[in-house]
């Protein structure tokens, strides 16, 4: 599954926090060789930075709410214009509602497939959530309850740490932010034909076979 075409593909991951996004988008950007942009990320970095504008977003993503437009949007659209997103791109995090979606349509970025994670039973998701962590060093998430946390597997690095979003407090508000404004998003892509609904439970490597074989079948990439 090592041949790629050549043309750019844009790729938006949508799916409920705790649903493998960023670890997906992770795997599938060393593959194709294309730029994974996680807007979390891309907000806790500013965040870390103990700027004003990282102090507003702090007490925003902490509580489960979503950070403004004027915040995000000129983000988002600086980096997928830039000349690193020139081969394609993969957005996990954005958009998360419609108008969101309606923005990257009307500013001419082209999507070739919006990939949904699924997550039937929310159990699932929320025990993924109070059990992530992520390296200090090189930001690879990991589930607390397996020994791997000893040792980051991708860095070395021993020291991990918690999202302040993912506890008890926050979680039910960034779920129901999902069903209500962000799971939307995947019926606009379905009506524009380039949604794919990808079962993300079970582990890592199984859901990335799924992902990849749904791109095969959209001719997106070559078996
Ligand atoms: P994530 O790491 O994708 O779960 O995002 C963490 C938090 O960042 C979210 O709970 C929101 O507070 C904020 N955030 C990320 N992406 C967006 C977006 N597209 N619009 C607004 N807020 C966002």
């Amino acid at each position: 599954m090592s041949d790629i075409n050549k043309k750019p593909i844009n790729i938006v991951l949508i799916g409920p926090p705790g649903s493998g996004k960023g670890t997906q988008g992770k795997i599938l950007s060393d593959f194709l060789g294309i730029p994974h942009i996680s807007t979390g990320d891309m907000l806790r970095a500013e965040s870390a930075t103990g700027s004003d504008l990282g102090k507003e977003i702090k007490l925003l993503i902490d509580k489960g709410y979503l950070v403004t437009e004027e915040i995000i949007r000129p983000s988002v659209i600086n980096f997928l214009r830039s000349e690193v997103c020139k081969k394609g791109f993969i957005l996990d995090g954005f958009p998360r509602s419609i108008s969101q979606a309606e923005f990257l349509t009307d500013e001419n970025i082209h999507i070739d497939v919006a990939t949904q994670l699924q997550i039937s039973d929310e159990n699932i998701v929320i025990k993924r959530l109070l059990n992530r962590v992520s390296c200090i060093k090189c930001g690879c998430v990991y589930q607390q309850n397996t020994k791997r946390t000893a040792v980051c597997y991708s860095c070395g690095a021993q020291e991990f740490k918690r999202r302040a979003e993912d506890c008890k407090e926050a979680i039910p508000k960034r779920l129901d932010i999902y069903k209500s404004k962000t799971e939307p998003t995947a019926k606009y892509y379905e009506d524009k034909g380039v949604l794919v609904r990808v079962d993300g439970s079970g582990c890592v490597w199984i859901v990335e076979k799924r992902i990849k074989k749904a791109l095969i079948d959209r001719c997106l990439i070559r078996d």
